[in-house]
């Protein structure tokens, strides 16, 4: 095994080894820091009842906040000057006062054909995150960011290295779905249906980490609309690294939504290396949080494991994850690591990561190897973000 360098784990809650204790209660003078930091607020931020209280205090009629939140999730209009059945004093009081542009595009770029669409966002406060639109023959799926940057340091990843900046307001969260699910409807993907219908919380950030903003979203893009974007919650995948007692709480929401567990390494000494939460919560706590999650909610958990040449590799590891998982309600994603430039980490050779799939699927674990979308494009995990900083 290699030895990785250790990072701490810079402004999480986790680090302090808390438990039940996320990135929304942080120490007092960061946490000051972070809500000056913060956007101003906006329609997605609050439910239906809250916008009709914020509209009806500017003296907007009563219908008035059902009809701006038909525009903003049932058509995907974001800006209220495109409202134009609302009078022109209306709107201005709702871009004033509820509809911030929250998002402000710097890059997007597209590639496989057009199947796979990437866009890099600057915020109000200048920081950068980013969201991925795949198109497949059966569905339009966004990954979207939680956090801007995260606290979380995995060795091997771009976002890791440069640490948490904030986390993300649930209104900026919703936008970035909000936005692809307009892109999707106007050009659709080439061989996609003309709907956005999946989201995964997999890009920049640790979802549970910014806990009640991410929960707060789950139920934005669920709502039906007027309310939300009524997309169905089965349709929501949550990842996290593994911070348990986020995990008890999220499968006691009463939500149906997929957690997705980034697992990487089976045995402690090597998570503690390549997820650095591990050295608070170890793989048997995780895995027996996973497997509470599906019993509570009946949803299989996905397992993520990031396939990383001589590090996580071996024959012996995937016999070993086999009989952690062997009989679960789980299903395993082996990613290929896209490596970040410079980076000394690289992808495990195809014949490996063949012989790893054979030894999880004879110990009866189902198995598959995701698609490396968005290659071309800085796709993985905090990439794009990483390119622009550096350029
Ligand atoms: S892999 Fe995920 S959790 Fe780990 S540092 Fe990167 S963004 Fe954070």
């Amino acid at each position: 095994m290699r030895s990785l360098p250790l990072t701490p784990i810079a402004g999480s809650a986790a680090a302090a080894g808390a438990p039940g204790t996320t990135a929304d209660a942080p120490a007092a003078t960061s946490a000051a820091a972070r809500r000056a930091a913060m956007p101003p607020r906006h329609l997605a931020d609050l439910d239906l009842a809250a916008r009709s209280a914020l509209l009806a205090e500017l003296g907007e009629p009563a219908f008035r906040a059902k009809q701006v939140s038909q525009h903003y999730f049932g058509r995907l209009v974001r800006d209220p000057s495109g409202m134009t059945d609302l009078p022109a004093r209306s709107r201005e009081h709702i871009a004033a006062a509820l509809m911030p542009p929250l998002l402000t595009p710097l890059r997007e770029l597209a590639c496989d054909g057009g199947a796979t669409r990437k866009a890099l966002w600057r915020l109000h406060d200048g920081s950068l995150v980013e969201s991925v639109l795949m198109g497949y023959p059966d569905r339009v799926t966004v990954c979207i960011s939680s956090q801007a940057g995260c606290g979380m340091a995995c060795p091997f990843c771009a976002t890791g290295q440069a640490g948490l900046t904030r986390n993300l307001s649930t209104a900026e969260i919703v936008d970035q779905a909000v936005y692809m699910a307009g892109a999707v409807a106007n050009e659709p993907m080439p061989t996609s249906p003309p709907r956005l219908s999946h989201v995964v919380f997999m890009g920049m950030g640790e979802p549970l980490a910014n806990y009640s903003r991410v929960v707060a979203a789950v139920r934005r893009l669920t709502a039906p609309a007027p309310e939300g974007l009524g997309l169905s919650q089965r349709h929501i995948t949550v990842s996290t690294v593994g911070l348990v007692p986020a995990m008890h709480k999220l499968a006691d929401e009463g939500l149906q939504v997929t957690l997705a567990l980034s697992l990487h390494a089976p045995d402690d000494d090597l998570r503690d290396e390549l997820v650095p939460v591990n050295q608070r919560w170890k793989v048997a706590e995780v895995l027996d949080a996973a497997w509470r999650y599906a019993d509570r909610t009946g949803r299989r958990v996905s397992i993520e494991y990031a396939m990383i040449r001589d590090v996580n590799d071996q024959p012996w590891r995937a016999d070993l994850l086999g009989s952690l998982l062997r009989g679960r309600s789980t299903h395993v994603n082996l990613i290929p690591l896209n490596p970040t430039p410079g980076s000394r980490w690289d992808a495990s050779p195809k014949p490996v990561e063949r012989e790893f799939v054979r030894r999880l699927r004879a110990a009866g674990v189902s198995t598959t190897v995701r698609d490396t979308r968005g290659r071309e494009i800085d796709g993985a995990c905090g990439q794009l973000a990483a390119a622009e900083v550096v350029s």
